[in-house]
């Protein structure tokens, strides 16, 4: 049984008083018995302080990138240990934003991969097909490729470590949201590349997130269908109250 996660990407939005207000709401709001694992990822010079305000809730902290190298002369950049230091337990690695505006290819992708498994965090590896691509047919060969590049030469052992979030770039901040089916069919073909790669095992332990236009509305049916493990959103995760609610919807589609 996979442990449902629901994660938060604030991207680069809010200061330190309304980040550490929105993680107090999602951490007081998050019920106490709930089995989801909820995740909040505030811009990184926030961490620390978001870090702090969810300590003991069971919420978790993720940084929204990380440099691969350890130090150095790398200016304006965060290593995975720094995130680590400041209280992350998660990467987000590869989103659709960092790789058309910063140029992050598959092979820097996987150079971040191997650093965040070194340093103990767990990495959330985003990938998903441009609108044209999914027009031409080609969003099972463009998923395959970036997951066989960002997630080259992994042990099983780290392979089960890995989050994927399938996001859509035709879906991301745009309303339009995947339906279920489509989303259920790019997990379902994730997962079967998993199982070529790794085994039933392996496969059968990643977890698969969800993400692009997820909101209160539309998230318990993508959560319901079985390859789909959680959702990864941004707008919605702003505020607490409709983020709460993904969070609710997942706790039901798996109790
Ligand atoms: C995202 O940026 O990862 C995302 C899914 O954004 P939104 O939920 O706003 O589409």
């Amino acid at each position: 049984m996979r442990v449902p996660i629901i994660a938060g990407n604030w991207k680069m939005h809010g200061t330190r008083g309304e980040s550490v207000a929105l993680a107090t709401a999602i951490a007081a709001g998050r019920p106490a018995n709930s089995h989801v694992e909820v995740v909040v990822a505030p811009p990184s010079c926030y961490l620390d302080c978001v870090a702090h305000a969810v300590q003991g809730s069971g919420v978790k902290v993720a940084a929204q990138n990380a440099h691969h190298e350890r130090q150095g002369a790398f200016t304006g950049e965060m290593s995975a240990a720094m995130a680590l230091d400041l209280g992350a337990n998660y990467v987000i690695l590869g989103h659709s934003e960092r790789r058309t505006l910063f140029g992050e290819s598959d092979p820097v992708v996987n150079r971040k991969l191997l650093a965040v498994l070194d340093v103990g965090l767990v990495p959330i590896v985003c990938l998903g097909e441009l609108l044209e691509q999914r027009e031409s047919g080609r969003t099972a060969e463009v998923v395959r490729q970036q997951f066989t590049g960002s997630c080259a030469g992994l042990t099983p052992q780290q392979m089960q470590r890995v989050v994927l979030a399938y996001e859509p770039v035709w879906a991301i901040g745009t309303g339009r949201v995947a339906t279920p089916d489509q989303a259920e069919e790019v997990h379902a073909q994730l997962r079967q590349l998993i199982t070529e790669q790794y085994g039933r095992d392996v496969a059968g332990a990643v977890r698969i997130q969800y993400g692009g236009s997820v909101n209160a509305a539309n998230a318990a049916e993508l959560l319901n269908q079985p390859n789909v493990d959680g959702a990864l959103v941004g707008g919605a995760s702003l505020k607490a109250e409709s983020f709460l609610v993904i969070v609710a919807a997942a706790q039901g589609t798996s109790s």
